[in-house]
């Protein structure tokens, strides 16, 4: 960590935006991670800019952060810049059935404005702990709805800073990727488009969803949600419990006793033991199957040969 640098973020964007040596494990939902060197909330597109300016200048490296519900970060922390888009960047306005939302808003806040505004067609997204951007580079998705669906246009950044808006037809969104994964863009913010609905229909399909969540899955220990990729035919979580392995442990991380598609922080977990049970579940899943488990779940940070799991 560098005091130049500190002081260069605290005269863009004043110093309570900005944190050094900032435990990660305070940032996502797996409650793991060591620090990162520099942690800072721009609040405007203007700030984003400015900060990778400086990340240029300097040579350092950045990670856009949301909610960090899908997210390992390294026992080692990270040695860069983290530009977190949360609730410092997080405004929603409704107008008739469009919401326009910057990157930093959670689904659930998304969802609670359709409801309000009784607009159907996000209801699906109301349980899933992330933030717009975050949402949208993955294609979240869940109970039969994506956000494929409901996008009318994604506002990005460049890695030169220009600030570009791609229509719904120019995503190409599938199966957790979009154009904004592979051409790593940062998500400024989003359109998206509903349909006018009955308010207590919609009040009740979300009810029902948030039941069905709490009843499977295991809501009352950390976790970064589903940790593998739904593999072309099957479910991870029931190859994972047909190899025998609910409940299975390594240091503080198992496979969760009430889904096996999660691995949850069941007692202090590092980032090593997690990796360590993904290794043990994909080998054993290969061995049993001949189906090779992708990890949805992204790394930040070093983690070595990670016990030769294959992480992007
Ligand atoms: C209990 C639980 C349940 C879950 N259920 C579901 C589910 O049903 N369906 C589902 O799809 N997912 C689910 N997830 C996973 C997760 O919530 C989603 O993947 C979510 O979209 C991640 O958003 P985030 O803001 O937390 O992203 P982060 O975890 O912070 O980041 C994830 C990735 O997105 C990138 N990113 C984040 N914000 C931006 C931005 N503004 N611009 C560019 N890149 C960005 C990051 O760099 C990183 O690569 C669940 C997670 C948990 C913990």
């Amino acid at each position: 960590m560098n005091q130049n640098v500190i002081e260069k973020f605290n005269n863009l964007l004043g110093e309570e935006k900005v944190k050094a040596d900032e435990p990660m494990k305070r940032h996502t939902t797996f409650r793991i991670g060591g620090p990162a060197d520099y942690f800072l909330m721009p609040s405007s597109p203007k700030e984003v800019k400015g900060i990778i300016e400086i990340c240029k200048e300097e040579s350092l490296p950045y990670f856009i952060l949301g909610n960090g519900s899908n997210l390992l970060v390294s026992d080692e922390g990270y040695r860069g810049v983290i530009i977190q888009l949360y609730r410092n960047y997080g405004d929603i306005s409704v107008e008739g059935n469009v919401i326009r939302a910057n990157a930093g808003a959670l689904l659930s806040q998304i969802a609670s404005a359709a409801k309000n505004a009784s607009l159907t067609g996000f209801e699906f997204a109301g349980g899933i702990p992330g933030t717009l951007g975050g949402a949208v580079v993955m294609n979240a998705g869940a109970y039969g709805g994506e956000m494929k669906d409901v996008l009318k246009e994604v506002t990005v950044m460049t890695g030169n800073g220009e600030i570009l808006t791609l229509p719904a037809e120019k995503l190409e969104m599938g199966y957790r990727t979009s154009v904004v994964k592979t051409n790593g863009y940062l998500v400024l913010g989003a359109v998206i488009e509903l349909e006018k609905g009955d308010q207590e229909a919609i009040k009740t399909r979300m009810k029902e969803l948030t039941e069905q969540r709490v009843g499977k899955q295991p809501l009352e220990f950390p976790s970064a949600g589903s940790t593998f990729k739904r593999p072309e035919g099957y479910f991870a979580g029931k190859l994972i419990m047909d190899a025998g392995l609910r409940g299975y442990q390594t240091g503080g991380a198992q496979v969760a006793e009430k889904h096996c598609g999660f691995v949850i922080n069941k007692d202090n977990a590092t980032a090593a033991d997690v990796c360590r049970l993904m290794k043990d579940v994909q080998d054993k899943v290969k061995e049993q199957f001949g189906v090779t488990l992708e990890p949805e779940v992204k790394f930040l940070g070093n983690f070595g040969d990670a016990f030769g799991l294959n992480i992007k």
